[in-house]
């Protein structure tokens, strides 16, 4: 973005305004829309103009009202700090007169992508059609960045010369990159969630970069059992006990150290009012189901986020939804804005840690939180992502 002069240009960018709005469409959480100004405001600044484009929601193929983009066209248009024009079809007629009358320094929002299947089938002539608006394209989508959808990823073969990473997609990229192939050691990852098939692939990843592993959330009975434990009825994948050997081993091998929780607090059942208790982690009394790390387990946890100078974390370390199963995954997300007071650089990511960081009002005390939970992801199994490949390629 900052090497680019947009003076004079048409720009193309691919934002991802996909926020969640209540029933009278007021937007709950404008995040992401926040998230974009820098890029169009540095693209204004310059003298040119934005097209901007984004999907919202999953419409099935067809204009509907619900999924409308003009929902937010006001918000938008308060943070930009002017009024943006909408264009009611990102195709047709009528929308590329709008396109050829825009002047330098304004804004055109499309309406939503994924009223056509061409924008998820990847379609070129579709992708084609979007490129015809503008001069340069600025993917600023971190959030659909995994997707080889037209305006993700298709588009930017249309602008061989003239594509960019907007500053989020940039930041993004930036953040991980820095996590996963520059840290300050140790590095320490921190993984929870439900269970070990969602998150496997991180790890294998994983094991070849960081210094320490810790393991928490539903995942942790799994590896607790493959130890021989007993793990009453809680969350257990038994096909994935040789997996979570497996892991064990190959950390050993690679010299990460890792840490399991040590105790448990368990329910009687998976609800909030459920009566409780404490156990060593591989001894669950038979019928109770571990839904929390236990203290000693925090203790631990908190001790190793302390000593590092890095630090990754997706997944929450219990059912952080229910009050009285939340302890743990607060604990852990104090520790981490602790430790980022004393200058551990921390990256929190993927899905639900991102929402319990929220959960907690945290946000803003770590080093950076992603906003694309999937993409995200996919970045740390090792995969590439469709939309920053089209960038860089
Ligand atoms: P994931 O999307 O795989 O990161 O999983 C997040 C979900 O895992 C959250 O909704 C948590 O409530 C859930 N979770 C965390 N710990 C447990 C547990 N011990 N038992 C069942 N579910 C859990």
């Amino acid at each position: 973005m900052d090497n680019y002069n947009f003076s004079g240009k048409k720009a193309i960018v691919r934002v991802d305004f996909n926020v969640p709005l209540d029933e009278s469409f007021n937007i709950t959480d404008d995040t992401r829309i926040k998230s974009a100004i820098p890029t169009i405001k540095k693209i204004l600044k310059d003298g040119g103009s934005a097209i901007v484009m984004s999907h919202l929601g999953r419409p099935k193929d067809a204009f509907d009202e619900k999924y409308s983009l003009k929902h937010i066209l006001k918000h938008f248009s308060d943070l930009v700090g002017q009024e943006v024009m909408f264009a009611k079809d990102c195709l047709g007629d009528e929308t590329k007169k709008q396109v050829s009358n825009l002047k330098k320094g304004e804004v055109l929002l499309l309406e939503n992508l994924r009223f056509y299947k061409q924008e998820t089938t990847g379609t070129e002539d579709f992708a084609r059609e979007l490129a015809s608006y503008a001069d340069v394209y600025v993917n600023d989508a971190f959030g659909t960045a995994h997707r080889a959808h037209a305006s993700t990823t298709i588009i930017a073969k249309f602008f061989p010369q003239d594509k960019v990473f907007g500053y989020l997609m940039a930041d993004e990229i930036n953040n991980i990159e820095k996590v996963l192939n520059k840290p300050e050691r140790p590095l320490t990852a921190i993984l929870g969630g439900a269970k070990v098939s969602g998150k496997i692939l991180i790890i294998e990843q994983l094991l070849n970069k960081i210094d320490n592993l810790i393991i928490g959330g539903g995942m942790a009975y799994t590896f607790a059992k493959a130890q021989g434990g007993n793990v009453g009825s809680s969350l257990v994948e038994d096909d994935r006990i040789e997996t979570a050997r497996e892991v064990l081993k190959q950390a050993q091998e690679k010299n990460v150290k890792i840490y399991l929780p040590t105790d448990t607090i368990w329910a009687d059942s998976f609800s909030n009012d459920a009566g409780k208790g404490v156990s060593k982690i591989g001894e669950i009394p038979n019928g109770k189901m571990g839904l929390d790390i236990g203290p000693d387990s925090i203790e631990i946890f908190k001790e190793v986020i302390k000593n590092s100078k890095t630090i990754l974390w997706n997944g929450p370390m219990g059912v952080f939804e229910m009050s009285n199963f939340e302890l743990g995954t607060k604990s852990i997300a104090e520790a981490i804005v602790e430790a980022t007071k004393n200058k551990t650089y921390s990256l929190v990511g993927g899905g639900d840690s991102v929402a319990a960081i929220n959960k907690y009002n945290m946000a803003t005390q770590v080093s950076y939180v992603s906003t694309g939970g999937g993409a995200m992801l996919e970045y740390l199994e090792g995969k590439a992502l469709p939309g920053v490949e089209a960038i860089k390629n």
